[in-house]
């Protein structure tokens, strides 16, 4: 693949999820654990001025013995809630068997980190996304160049499914200050390989809450399209990546915090 060829800026947009001129935040919680708990999460989104929220229903987790996730049961309760606050839903599916029930309750499909090289997943999922308003996003892998990772997302649109969102959600590297590594020259060097929008995950590529505000100025700077950001009422008793996710006062505040950097960059935080 060759990194100097011309910048595109025909960005497609997601069915919405992406906007010319703006920045997109999606947040959430890693994973649905009850009705209350998602309530709380996605009514907070909602005050914090955003309009998608996440959430896991299947966990691609680590060990077998953690939290898997609520399922189906998770899916009903997050369509349910998001529906009634006028929210958009973006959430993992990671078996082909699911992707149909899935779509019923998301507007985006997130394919993960550890399935980005699935390639019956991705075709899949882009043979079903095709010709309907529902959108993908596709994280980045642990250890994907962007070149594979953008042949990922080539699986997708060539079996018929036009709205992919690329996701940088750090990789694996020799530094243990952090989760993984956000590797922001990829968001950059990724836009200039193809017209797909790219969103940052400061998250999951940090670990750790402290440093999801300022990765996140950066991503904005280093010119992505969005953000996903973990947020948790109460991340201390999270089932699932509590060190990581924004308590909400910091949700709160995200919107006005990241709106000088995106008016720098010609964006409006949405
Ligand atoms: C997630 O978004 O909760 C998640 C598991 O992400 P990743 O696939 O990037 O690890
Ligand atoms: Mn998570």
């Amino acid at each position: 693949m060759d990194i100097t060829q011309d910048v595109k800026t025909d960005v497609k947009t997601a069915n919405g999820m992406i906007r010319p001129g703006t920045f997109r935040v999606v947040a959430g919680p890693c994973t649905v654990e009850s009705y209350d708990q998602f309530y709380a999460g996605a009514k907070a989104v909602k005050q914090a001025g955003f309009e998608y929220v996440r959430g896991g229903a299947f966990k691609p987790r680590t060990s077998p013995y953690s939290f898997q996730g609520l399922g189906e049961e998770g899916l009903k309760i997050m369509s349910e809630i998001s529906g009634e606050l006028g929210l958009k839903v973006v959430t993992e599916v990671m078996d082909p068997y699911d992707i149909e029930l899935v779509m019923e309750h998301a507007q985006i499909m997130q394919i993960g980190a550890r399935n980005m090289a699935n390639f019956p997943l991705l075709k899949r999922v882009g043979a079903a996304i095709a010709g309907t308003d529902h959108g993908v996003l596709l994280k980045r892998g642990l250890a994907a160049t962007v070149e594979e990772w953008i042949l990922a997302a080539e699986y997708v649109t060539s079996a018929g499914g036009d709205n992919v969102v690329l996701c940088e959600r750090g990789i694996r590297t020799f530094e243990p200050a952090t989760r993984f590594t956000l590797d922001l020259s990829a968001v950059i060097v990724a836009k200039r390989l193809t017209d797909l929008p790219v969103v940052v995950d400061p998250s999951h590529a940090a670990g750790r809450s402290d440093l999801v505000i300022p990765l996140s100025k950066a991503a904005v700077a280093a010119e992505a399209d969005g953000l996903i950001v973990e947020s948790h009422h109460d991340p201390q008793e999270a089932l699932c990546d509590g060190e990581q996710a924004l308590p909400i006062e910091a949700l709160m505040g995200l919107k006005d915090i990241l709106t000088p950097f995106a008016t720098a960059m010609g964006r409006e935080v949405i």
